[in-house]
């Protein structure tokens, strides 16, 4: 998954020091690696012993009542002969259950988690090879998203997603929901004639005329993979494995933004060994996705805000692609691991686009990861358990662990290797780590001891300047954090002081500015005393109210509501209405809610959005707006 959550506005990231680890955290980081628990807490299941190997998933899409109908049939693995399979659920209504086919089972239902949902505890026999559950989704159902016409780009037909990661697989299927439980999958979807459905897994390129699909995985997967896509889709091949699905109207926008996506898969396979899905496609999604992307297996989901119209935002593409590695081949074992995950996912991404843009251009995304690092230990200095790498979410939301801890001091720690033991051994390290586990779950504590035994115990110095412990179990960013070389930000920095001294923005050297040199600019803009004066200026020279670019365009509306450049109000409002990312949302609506007249302004705006906004957005933006 893509960066979700942006904790604090960018205006601080210039301002804050970097927060240094001491030695009083030595003393907790080898206790809390003493203590290392391996338990998934975030399942009900009983996975462990008894286990769903394969689903054949038969169910039926109504967009009149917004509700999935039909069965997941699971063949059962129960070698300790348990006389009960625990699957976790969550708001779905379960109607009956079967076991081998014929036999009515018995079954109870737990008692409701908010978090984890509600147990659904099947009497088996040692003798039972399959249980069959009916069952029917509600309209709490937070892994689905239910679109009417007038919001997908057509405005002709409704269009329904998933969004399974973390734990809300078990909204939409019955199933045992923890990333360290695989298994393969069928599927029988039907839908609305006219519409087309697609999944993680084998996919048609065209539509059936009847409106009933079939689906195929035969790479074992966990629940948080699952995916579901339905709507007036297309589809347009980039090369003999890749290829743009999206809904007709934005699919030649979205081809053309994505015809280096081909190359950008091998360029992949050349670093870290071979893809392993079969085909990559991607699924270019309606504006209120929540989120960048998600790396559902063969079938990328993604947000159009990446449709910059010059390719300058397909790195988002580069994470979601290096998941196939990182994430779906070697799985986090459970969320306290997630940055298994994510971590590996932002190097992975960055050494994809330096082989494909060059060192300077990546050096530029990995400054900007550095500043949102720092702006998160900020946001996260009264919970500093939360700003270590191996998490501890027992009790909690596992969407908890979804901050850039993960992300960027994941990051930062497999640069830190890559730097200390150079990048030839790094590179035949991680490529012999995705072979030896592939398909397979991986925690934290297993990881540092096969790094040791793999790569660092060729050299002890090797070891003391990494001290993994540190970066793993304490908080803050170890002094041995790297940065990157600043060279292409330097020269913004001496532009920026340049305009806020003086210089008019027509002498800016700023038309040849990646998108990156722009966030670096705009950044320190948001934390300078630029006047009315200057963003009219701005404005006038460089268009930015108007720029298609929604990364840029986000710092600027942030930028237009602190000075209160009003002429942005009507660009903001659109984007604001119609744009679902997460990501881009929080900063805007939290700045409005400084000053009376930004509420106003906000709880507008939001009145008329919300409709758009996927249900966890909702939850997430009502608190801001309160
Ligand atoms: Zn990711």
């Amino acid at each position: 998954m893509n960066k979700i959550l942006l904790l604090l506005s960018a205006a601080a990231c210039t301002l804050l020091a970097c927060k240094q680890s001491g030695d009083k955290d030595k003393g907790q980081s080898l206790a809390a690696e003493a203590a290392f628990d391996n338990k998934d807490y975030h399942t009900q299941s009983n996975a462990d012993s008894v286990k769903g190997t394969h689903l054949f998933l038969d169910i039926e899409v109504s967009f009149d009542t917004k509700m999935i109908t039909g069965s997941a049939l699971w063949d059962i693995e129960n070698p300790y002969k348990k006389s009960q399979i625990i699957f976790d659920t969550k708001d779905l209504v379960i109607d009956s259950v079967f076991l081998d086919g014929v036999t009515k089972a018995a079954y109870t239902l737990g008692n409701p988690d908010s978090v984890l949902g509600t147990a659904l505890n099947v009497t088996i026999k040692p003798e039972n090879k399959s249980v069959k559950i009916y069952y029917h989704t509600t309209d709490k159902a937070t892994a689905l998203q239910w679109l009417a016409p007038e919001q997908t780009f057509g405005k002709q037909h409704p269009f329904l997603y998933t969004q399974s990661e973390s734990i809300h697989a078990r909204t939409w299927i019955p199933v045992q929901d923890g990333p360290g439980v695989r298994y393969t999958y069928d599927a029988k979807v039907t839908v609305p004639k006219g519409l087309m459905a697609l999944m993680s897994a084998t996919n048609p390129q065209q539509k059936a005329a009847d409106g009933v699909y079939t689906f195929h995985m035969d790479k074992p997967i966990p629940a948080y993979l699952m995916a579901l896509a339905v709507g007036d889709i297309g589809f347009k091949s980039i090369d003999d494995r890749t290829g743009v699905y999206a809904e007709p109207s934005i699919l030649a926008k979205a081809y053309n933004e994505f015809t280096d996506v081909g190359k950008m898969v091998h360029t992949a396979e050349e670093l870290y060994g071979p893809y392993r899905w079969g085909r990559y496609d991607i699924l270019v999604l309606p504006s209120g996705f929540p989120i960048g992307g998600m790396e559902n297996p063969k079938l990328t989901f993604c947000t159009p805000t990446i449709l910059a119209g010059d390719k300058s935002l397909v790195n988002l593409i580069a994470h979601e692609l290096a998941h196939n590695w990182s994430g779906n081949l070697v799985t986090n074992h459970t969320w306290n691991d997630f940055w298994l995950n994510e971590g590996f996912t932002m190097y992975f991404e960055r050494r994809i686009t330096e082989a494909m843009q060059g060192k300077s251009y990546t050096d530029m995304q990995w400054e900007l990861g550095y500043q949102d690092l720092v702006a998160t230990m900020e946001d996260l200095k009264d919970k500093p358990e939360d700003t270590h790498l191996r998490l501890n979410l027992k009790g909690r939301n596992p969407d908890d662990g979804l901050t850039d801890i993960a992300y960027e001091k994941g990051a930062h720690l497999l640069k830190l290797i890559e730097l200390t033991v150079g990048r030839a051994k790094m590179d035949t390290f991680l490529t012999q780590y995705f072979n030896d586990n592939a398909f397979k779950t991986m925690n934290t504590k297993d990881f540092i001891d096969y790094l040791n035994k793999h790569l660092l115990d060729q050299n002890p110095d090797w070891k003391m300047k990494i001290n993994i412990n540190e970066w793993v179990y304490s908080a803050g960013i170890p002094k041995s954090c790297p940065r990157a070389d600043m060279e292409r930000f330097v020269k913004v920095d001496s532009v920026a002081k340049k305009f806020t001294t003086g210089t008019k923005a027509a002498a800016l050297p700023a038309v040849q500015w990646s998108t990156y040199e722009w966030m670096h600019f705009l950044r320190q803009m948001v934390t300078s005393n630029i006047n009315l004066e200057q963003m009219k200026d701005l404005d006038q020279v460089y268009h930015l109210t108007q720029t298609q670019n929604s990364e840029k365009a986000d710092l600027w509306y942030l930028l237009s509501i602190k000075t209160k450049y009003t002429p942005a109000y009507p660009a903001m409002r659109s984007f604001l209405y119609v744009t679902g990312r997460e990501k881009f949302l929080q900063p805007l609506y939290k700045e409005m809610m400084k000053t009376a007249e930004g509420k106003q302004m906000a709880s507008e705006i939001y009145t008329l959005a919300r409709p758009n906004y996927h249900p966890l957005t909702q939850k997430v933006v009502d608190e801001i707006v309160k």
